[in-house]
């Protein structure tokens, strides 16, 4: 019997939609993706892909903000970011365990987007959301590829798949990168769609929302701290802003002149 999957879709370009994708990102809380790599989203919509972002939960144990304002922040920043899509997976927030459920609302993602790239968390972070989001797309990944595993998603049941590259963003622990994307020209479109999370993050010259606790994101100093780490990894490059990125499998090239460009 097929697991029947009706996911939430946040934001969506045009109907019918766009499929498939060229990146699907991963990520646990709705304001996730932007955070660890808004840039290269940013850059591959400019350059005409398709990119699509699926989070896992709703956000609803974060100390600020309420589900439904956070629903309407990541509409936002799809917008922001040109996004073909976006989904919420409805797992419980700070209880992403790999269950069947979870692993076929994945598989479902996965299945449904057919994405080249799949971005995702690391698997050593500081919230063990991030942990255990990792862990749910790297079995989700594999049993996307087992026909024996079927999934039903609006009404159709999908044929199996698996992305070809699985590329980890660095979120709040560092490592060492497998590589780095220059992303400064689009940089600035990163931070507004950070800023379209405005129940989470510190906005410049936005009034300050003092009455919900402070965290680590929502202070001048973690946006400072934000840009630093990005100008860090751009000046390892020659560029004035990069993201790092780390590969789940080798990354190998068929010549090197792929690098000739
Ligand atoms: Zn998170």
């Amino acid at each position: 019997m097929p697991v029947v999957i009706q996911p939430d879709i946040i934001y969506r370009r045009t109907e019918p939609p766009e499929n498939p994708v060229d990146m699907l990102v991963l990520a646990a809380h709705p304001d996730d993706a932007e955070l660890a790599c808004g840039g290269v989203i940013a850059q591959m919509t400019a350059e005409g892909k398709r990119v699509a972002i699926v989070e896992c939960t709703q956000g609803e144990m974060g100390s600020r903000g309420t589900p439904k304002i956070r629903r309407e922040e990541a509409a936002k920043a799809a917008q922001i970011l040109d996004l073909t899509e976006r989904w919420n997976l409805h797992i419980p927030d700070g209880n992403i365990d790999a269950s069947q459920e979870n692993v076929a609302k994945v598989i479902a993602a996965m299945r449904y987007f057919r994405p080249n790239i799949l971005m995702f968390p690391p698997e050593f972070e500081r919230h063990h959301d991030h942990e255990n989001a990792h862990r749910l797309v790297r079995a989700a990944y594999f049993q996307s590829g087992l026909s024996k595993f079927e999934v039903n998603v609006f009404g159709q049941s999908l044929p199996t798949y698996r992305p070809k590259r699985l590329f980890c963003y660095m979120q709040t622990y560092e490592f060492e990168p497998d590589f780095y994307v220059d992303v400064s020209a689009h940089f600035e479109t990163k931070l507004q769609s950070y800023y379209a999370h405005a129940s989470q993050v510190y906005v410049p010259g936005a009034a300050q929302n003092q009455a919900e606790p402070q965290t680590l994101i929502s202070s001048p100093e973690f946006l400072e701290f934000l840009k630093a780490r990005a100008r860090h990894f751009g000046g390892k490059i020659g560029a004035q802003f990069a993201e790092g990125f780390y590969s789940v499998e080798p990354l190998g090239f068929k010549s090197l002149s792929d690098l000739l460009r």
